[in-house]
């Protein structure tokens, strides 16, 4: 089979994201000897980093900081070669460089090419879009435990959501906070069983069930919460309160392959089970993409996946195949 020779400034993969999928895709690429380049984001940080313990990524039995998991995952993926850069995305362009079809990445200091990308840009915190969240957000109003948590020694806090993720910081939260409210719209708690148990179990939780928060409330920093009952009209009370903790879930970080490729009603990026988007050179892993389930393990699986996808498309350009793995380009 005929070669193709690609010139030096051209890598192979620019992948863009550095969570858990973006360093698997990394670790993957690296290793397979490809050019390969991560850029993560310059303030943004991926969600395990503000996570305070992880207890069920497989292989590691003891619970491990957020913090030392990325950093592992970071290390092994240097430990290949990876080259890494912390620069913030802001366009992605097809181009055509010396009769090759290239992808054109943008940062706010850098332009560079590259026959194909791994978008693994993860997702961020929803917010609530009430009165008084905006205005006391540092005064009050969080998205992270972890960081903030430590704040509210012996204070009453509440947390808003039922899923994975409000259970596990409200537990978190009870370390510091004398007095935990789970505000949650149902009559139940929508996280893992375990998780269910431990905060049930818990004393220094309680719950509002049934129930969204109306507006937050306040003068220099939050003072309470108004919410209102979901099953009994007009049915509003203030829980009083000096910390507003919001987990209702994630909205895709997506927003620079808009146009590229094929999202769905919510913004997550279409793939198949290769990671392929519907952008020729595209691939896309973790949290960003449409998926049932969201763990940091299924962010690893996928990482993997799509660098596979990307090193066979990438040979398929080269002419360098290397056998049959019923790859379509
Ligand atoms: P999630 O599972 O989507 O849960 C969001 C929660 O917020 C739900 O209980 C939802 O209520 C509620 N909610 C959504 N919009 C709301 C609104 N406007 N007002 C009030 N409540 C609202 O999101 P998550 O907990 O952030 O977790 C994100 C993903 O990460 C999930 O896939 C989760 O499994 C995964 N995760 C896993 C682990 C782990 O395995 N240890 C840890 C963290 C995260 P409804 O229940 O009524 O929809």
């Amino acid at each position: 089979m005929k070669t193709r020779q690609i010139p030096d400034n051209i890598y192979d993969i620019i992948i863009i994201g550095g969570g858990p999928a973006g360093f698997t895709a990394g670790q993957y690429a690296a290793r397979a000897v490809m050019n390969v380049l991560l850029i993560g984001g310059s303030s943004t940080f991926s969600q395990v980093t503000v996570t305070d313990l992880v207890e069920n990524y497989p292989g590691i039995p003891e619970p491990v900081n957020g913090i030392e998991l990325h950093n592992k995952f970071k290390e092994q993926a240097t430990r290949f070669g990876l080259e890494i850069t912390s620069e913030d995305v802001t366009s992605i362009t097809k181009k055509q460089l010396g009769g090759i079809n290239v992808w054109q990445v943008k940062t706010n200091g850098n332009t560079r090419h590259s026959l194909s990308v791994i978008i693994a840009t993860g997702a961020s915190w929803s917010k609530l879009d009430i009165p008084g969240e905006e205005t006391f957000i540092g005064r009050g109003v969080s998205y992270c435990a972890t960081c903030d948590g430590p704040f509210y020694k012996n204070r009453d806090v509440v947390v808003v959501g039922g899923g994975d993720v409000a259970v596990e910081e409200a537990i978190y939260l009870t370390k510091f906070a004398r007095k935990v409210t789970i505000i949650h719209r149902r009559d139940r708690l929508r996280a893992a069983g375990i998780l269910r148990k431990r905060a049930l179990a818990n004393d220094r939780i309680y719950f509002a069930y049934n129930s969204v928060p109306e507006e937050v409330l306040g003068n220099d920093f939050v003072t309470g919460v108004r919410i209102r009952n979901v099953k009994k009209p007009d049915d509003y009370r203030v829980i009083k309160t000096e910390g507003v903790f919001v987990f209702i879930g994630l909205v895709p970080s997506t927003n620079i392959v808009r146009g590229l490729v094929d999202l769905d009603n919510s913004g997550y990026i279409i793939t198949d089970r290769d990671m392929k988007t519907s952008g020729s050179g595209i691939f896309a892993c973790g949290d960003c993409i449409k998926k049932l389930f969201r763990q940091i393990v299924t962010a690893c699986g996928d990482g993997a996946t799509a660098a596979f996808s990307a090193q066979l498309y990438v040979e398929e350009l080269k002419g360098e195949t290397y056998g049959d793995f019923g790859y379509q380009p």
